[in-house]
């Protein structure tokens, strides 16, 4: 099973699609899950949050949300819990009040097709009586490999008819040279961990995490009906071939480079690289448009696989290729798949204390499977029109903000500064949801088998993709699904994305004062925008190239400053030992920092036409101050220790504490709207500023 959209998306507010593996399952006891209930909106500039006892020159986040995270402690069945999940939860249950009524009670087609996927899925009935008999033909296949060159053609037989992807990822991409083709990709992949550096650290913590990771495998392989021996030995083969391609494979932080992910080549030399694994087999086999080149993101990996594939016996093999069916379908198969699925990799993992209520999760797998089916109706009942406009308004504000920014900036020459404004003309936007629905009617739906349902959305969006290659890019498509409270920034469109779900209090209130807004939603807009000018996005012109537009000694300028924030953020340690990944939250980290100050750009300037000054007070606060403390407000969050040490791997934001008082350290505005004096933890005299 995959189930997920936009693999190749890099640059979301929040966690990016597809920076944790399969976003596994989270699974409930289906007989006692909690009844469904609507849960709060959010408030914007929560008085009531800010801790009075807290100095905000010492510890603005402690200040602007220490009431908060007293009040708000983790639920069971989360991992962490912020602001953006209460705005998250609501959405969700929103989206089911809806996918319920279409489940019994349809009035279209199209209400049909998903309320009988999202009832397929609460068949929790029909899940038991089935056990592991959904996966077995599957295995079967695999199984029935006589020899090692049918591997290629049975690994595309399961990329269609499974969506299980194995040993690489392939893909659909533009051609990061030429932003108008689409082009076949193939990158490094068939991990399971979170990262290639669980297989690898030496470490008593990782040492851990890899005996329970073996005892899971064992665990599922013997529910699929091995036997214990047998499924020790597999597990182990699995852990070897799981080992050798995280050896081979890129740390995160070096993907970030757009020249790291990108080889156009033949499909000879691909075959020359690889000569064990039959290509052409497996690109027929999942029906690819014959092309006579594509993108081998990374070269050395396929040599590696190719090792991989000569050292490791055919009965290796197949156990690595059932252990992967078994785990995507865990987490929807009976109770005991679902309840090892979750007890690794949300609970030891993850540190989540119990299963995910089956309400929330079948939303959840409706919404990421058929999210432009549903996005239509809820977008209908939650997202008024006026909404678009208004945010319209602010983008245009924060764009003229950002161009002001540029001209501003004492390290940038002329020249370099021309073609960064040149790349803000060519900017687009998407706001709320797409203009064109997509069409599901190739998705077939059952009311009563789920994971036939599952398989045919997988099957669906691999024929999606594919049949993008060689026609001209859609730049009305969106990676995000409308209720998703989160944003993006997607380099080869230049284009940033606001879906309608975050378009809501605590982001978005127009009750409330500029500079509320601003220091919200308004930081959002600002920090998707300055991605376009990160350590990775300024790699891209405004046609989407990935082309050198900068002066070598601006350049040079940069990479000093962006070296500044790798330095403070490296510093920073979200659990005691652990520190964060300054190279792998770079471009986030730019973008925060960024984004806070072409907002508040844009506050001086609306205040400036309104005739209103920044120390105006309001409540008790300046202008200027709820600005801030609307800013640090949108971070607030409680999270597991578990969780935060997986995210410190695998997360290219820094975690809410950070996000904030990182950020203000390095704004002197800040320090002046709360009084600070230089010196003061925040208001250092080593800040760093890039934009
Ligand atoms: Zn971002």
């Amino acid at each position: 099973m995959r189930v997920a959209r936009s693999a190749w998306l890099a640059t979301a507010l929040l966690l990016c699609a597809g920076a944790l593996p399969a976003q596994s399952s989270p699974s409930a006891d289906t007989k006692t899950s909690e009844t469904p209930t609507e849960p709060k909106a959010p408030r914007s500039f929560d008085l009531s949050a800010i801790d009075k006892t807290a100095d905000p020159c010492v510890d603005f986040y402690a200040y602007a949300c220490g009431n908060w995270r007293k009040a708000n402690p983790i639920p069971a069945d989360q991992s962490r819990w912020g602001r953006f999940n209460e705005l998250s939860e609501r959405n969700r249950y929103l989206l089911y009040v809806d996918l319920k009524r279409a489940a019994d009670a349809p009035k279209t087609p199209l209400q049909r097709k998903y309320g009988d996927f999202f009832a397929a899925c609460m068949n929790t009935d029909q899940a038991e009586a089935l056990g592991d008999k959904p996966i077995l033909p599957v295995l079967q296949r695999i199984d029935s490999m006589a020899d090692k060159k049918q591997l290629a053609a049975t690994i595309g037989w399961l990329e269609v008819e499974d969506g299980t992807s194995a040993l690489f990822r392939f893909g659909v991409q533009q051609d990061q040279k030429d932003s108008s083709q689409q082009i076949e990709g193939v990158g490094q992949g068939g991990l399971t961990l979170p990262d290639r550096d669980y297989y690898l650290e030496d470490n008593p913590h990782m040492q851990q995490i890899r005996t329970q990771y073996h005892d899971y495998m064992v665990k599922v392989l013997t529910l699929a009906g091995e036997s214990d021996e047998q499924a020790q030995k597999d597990a182990g083969e699995v852990m070897e071939i799981e080992t050798a391609l995280a050896k081979a494979s890129l740390p995160r932080a070096e993907l970030r480079d757009p020249d790291k992910r990108y080889h156009i080549m033949s499909l000879a030399d691909l075959q020359g690289l690889d000569p064990t694994f039959d290509w052409s087999a497996y690109l027929s086999g999942i029906h690819a448009p014959k092309v006579d080149t594509l993108n081998v993101a990374q070269p050395d990996f396929f040599k590696a696989e190719n090792q991989v594939l000569s050292d490791q016996s055919l009965e290796a093999l197949k156990a690595y290729l059932k252990f992967h069916v078994v785990n995507g379908a865990a987490p929807w198969l009976s109770q005991p798949f679902e309840n090892a699925s979750f007890e690794f990799f949300q609970k030891t993992l993850q540190g989540q204390d119990v299963q995910t209520p089956r309400w929330k999760r079948c939303t959840q797998i409706t919404d990421r499977s058929l999210g432009e089916a549903v996005g239509q109706d809820w977008v209908n009942e939650n997202f008024p029109p006026q909404n678009k406009e208004s945010m319209e308004q602010l983008v245009a504000a924060l764009k003229k903000a950002l161009a002001q920014d540029i001209q501003s900036l004492p390290w940038m020459s002329d020249d370099t500064k021309k073609q960064a404004e040149e790349k803000l003309a060519e900017f687009r936007q998407k706001i709320g949801y797409p203009e064109k629905w997509r069409d599901y009617s190739a998705v077939h739906v059952t009311r009563t088998d789920f994971i036939a349902d599952l398989r045919s959305v997988d099957k669906y969006e691999l024929n999606y993709e594919l049949n993008k290659v060689g026609k001209p890019v859609d730049e009305k498509e969106w990676g995000m699904t409308p209720p998703t409270v989160n944003a993006y920034y997607d380099p080869p469109m230049n284009d940033i994305n606001f879906p309608a779900g975050i378009l809501q209090p605590p982001f978005y209130d127009f009750s409330k004062d500029p500079a509320v807004n601003f220091g919200a939603i308004g930081v959002v807009i600002g920090h998707e925008m300055t991605h376009g000018f990160d350590d990775e996005g300024s790699k891209y012109d405004g046609h989407g190239n990935v082309k050198n537009w900068w002066t070598p000694q601006d350049r040079s300028a940069f990479d000093q400053r962006t070296d500044c924030e790798v330095k403070e953020y490296s510093g920073f340690e979200p659990v005691p030992g652990v520190n964060l990944n300054g190279k792998l939250t770079l471009g986030e980290n730019t973008a925060d920092n960024g984004g806070i100050h072409i907002a508040w750009q844009a506050l001086q300037d609306t205040l400036a036409k309104q005739g209103k000054s920044i120390d105006e007070k309001i409540d008790g606060y300046t202008e200027a101050q709820r600005f801030f403390i609307a800013y640090g407000q949108v971070w607030c969050q409680n999270i597991r220790d578990q969780a935060s040490r997986v995210a410190a791997k695998v997360d290219p934001h820094s975690p809410g504490m950070f996000r904030v008082n990182g950020v203000v350290r390095n704004f002197d505005e800040f320090g002046k709207a709360f009084g600070c004096h230089q010196g003061q933890p925040m208001m250092p005299t080593d800040a760093c500023r890039v934009w």
